[in-house]
């Protein structure tokens, strides 16, 4: 019997609300029966920035909401990942801030605790966008801790039940309606039954456990992005970092899919010494909200299954030599850098791609690149397609603009197949590979999260599942969450 099919007997028992077998036996009792421990209006998987928005979304709407993840704290990527800023909430014209909402509102927080620079006040092409001059403007610089704090109080405001340390498990089932999850805990296995469930796990992993399609990656490729591992420095002589990169943005280029950006001199002086040996050939180094703090985007490990566990241990261990080995490259290559101090890598490695929930509907990344705004349009967003290492060699990468100035993400991306009573948040949306390297990034991810879970609590007001919910009741239900919506 295979873990999925094994799991899927132990959901269905839970289903009949049946005493759960033991999963596993152990003299001393601590993994022994199933407790039926939560009971939920809607269960959130996931505390990522879809995952915590949704949990908001629902909760301001009347839900009582649990929200659960494996880690300590709120925010995924964007805290345990270490990974920033927050890239674009504008239209392509650098006008107008489009993803507004919960977004909006945790940057104001953010900014009111000095823990973020303003969108409106950070242009591309400077130390804060790694002087990257395309796609990159009006970015928002954050600091993690602070995000933290700054999601903690608005889910204990909003009323939603946070639980950390609780990994969801296997999905309790009856036929095709999920009825909330098993979750592993410190104190064993427990039940945490609901209504209705957000998979806001970025690898879909409720929906896949819950019998919805999915691909791994690019199905045609048979690629995922790579991932990456953060981290951030500090005692940065930032000025010195500033003029030793200025005169060279004239140099910056991209060929046959390689960036030849910032530091990219640097890095073929120590190749050149036989002191570099990563795919990148420039370091993505982006500076923070405090000076001398600095945020480096350049670890790169191909081939990461996220859904493996012997996949991630190893990409964690070579992250850390990476990491390793750029701080050495800092310390004896890079003005500014030498005496610079390792603060600390992020607590997970950032996966880039891991499965694609499929619904009905799959966003074509073409829809992106012609600024198709759908008729159930939840989100407006610009970001432009960013498909790392999609292209020539491992270090190239597949970068296009979109045509018109935004686009639209419909509702039916949150829909998976086969399965009712779920909806679907974040990274894992249903959306082909490309499209998703555009709409994976935090402020789509929270507008998503926050559109899912209002989405939710109207299902639960009417008491329909999420393919029956009329757009023309959700549309002024976000409206009225300051939405944006044109
Ligand atoms: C290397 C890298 C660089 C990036 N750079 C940027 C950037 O500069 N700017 C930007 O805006 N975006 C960036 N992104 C994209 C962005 O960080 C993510 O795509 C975004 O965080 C996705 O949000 P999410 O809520 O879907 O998932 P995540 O942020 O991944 O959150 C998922 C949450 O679910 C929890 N979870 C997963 N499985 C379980 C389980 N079984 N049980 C319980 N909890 C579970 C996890 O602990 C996590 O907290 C980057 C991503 C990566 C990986």
């Amino acid at each position: 019997m295979d873990r999925r099919h094994f799991l899927g007997t132990v959901g269905l028992a839970a289903a009949a609300g049946a005493t759960l077998p033991l999963v596993s036996s152990c003299s001393n009792g601590r993994i022994g029966e199933i407790k039926e421990s939560y009971q939920a209006d809607l269960l959130v998987v996931g505390g990522g920035p879809s995952g915590t928005c949704a949990a908001i979304a629902a909760a301001r709407r009347g839900a009582k909401v649990l929200l659960v993840d494996s880690g300590n704290c709120l925010g995924g990527m964007g805290t345990k990942g270490l990974v920033g800023p927050f890239m674009t909430c504008y239209d392509t014209s650098g006008d107008n801030m489009i993803i507004r909402g919960l977004f909006e509102e945790v940057v104001d927080r953010l900014v009111a605790e000095g823990g973020a620079i303003h969108p409106s006040k950070v242009r591309q092409g400077t130390e804060f966008t790694a002087w990257i001059s395309e796609g990159h403007d009006h970015c928002t610089p954050f600091d993690p801790e602070i995000l933290k704090k700054v999601y903690d109080r608005m889910c204990a405001e909003a009323g939603v039940k946070v639980l950390f340390h609780a990994s969801f498990v296997t999905p309790i089932m009856k036929g095709r309606k999920i009825q909330g999850a098993v979750l592993l805990t410190p104190s064993g296995l427990e039940a945490a039954r609901a209504k209705m469930v957000i998979d806001a796990t970025g690898d879909g992993t409720v929906a896949y456990y819950a019998g919805a399609p999915c691909v791994f990656g690019d199905p045609e490729s048979g690629r995922v992005q790579p991932a990456s591992l953060f981290f951030r420095i500090n005692n940065v002589d930032t000025y010195r970092l500033i003029d030793e990169v200025v005169p060279h943005l004239p140099e910056f280029r991209r060929v046959d899919g390689v960036s030849y950006r910032c530091l990219h001199w640097r890095v073929a002086e120590a190749e050149a010494a036989g002191e570099w040996d990563l795919s990148r050939k420039s370091v993505n180094i982006w500076r923070s909200v405090e000076k001398d703090q600095w945020v480096v985007n350049c670890t790169r490990i191909h081939g990461v299954d996220a859904t493996n566990c012997e996949s991630l241990t190893d990409a964690e261990v070579e992250g850390r030599r990476q990491v390793e080995e750029l701080m050495n490259f800092f310390h004896k290559y890079v003005p500014g850098c030498e005496v610079a101090t390792l603060m600390g890598t992020g607590a997970t490695m950032g996966i880039r791609e891991s499965r694609h929930v499929h619904g009905d509907f799959v966003l074509p990344v073409q829809d992106l690149i012609d600024g198709v705004i759908p008729d159930d349009n939840i989100v407006l967003a610009a970001n432009s397609i960013d498909v790392h290492g999609a292209m020539g060699g491992p270090a190239g990468g597949l970068y296009m603009p979109i045509k018109k100035n935004m686009y639209g993400v419909p509702y039916r991306c949150l829909l998976p197949k086969n399965v009712d009573g779920l909806l679907l948040a974040g990274r894992c949306i249903s959306a082909d590979s490309p499209a998703a390297g555009a709409i994976r990034v935090m402020p789509p991810a929270m507008a998503i999260g926050q559109a899912a879970g209002v989405a939710a609590a109207l299902c639960l007001e009417n008491g329909i599942s999420p393919s029956s919910l009329d757009y023309a009741d959700l549309k002024p239900a976000l409206l009225e969450q300051k939405v944006y919506l044109g």
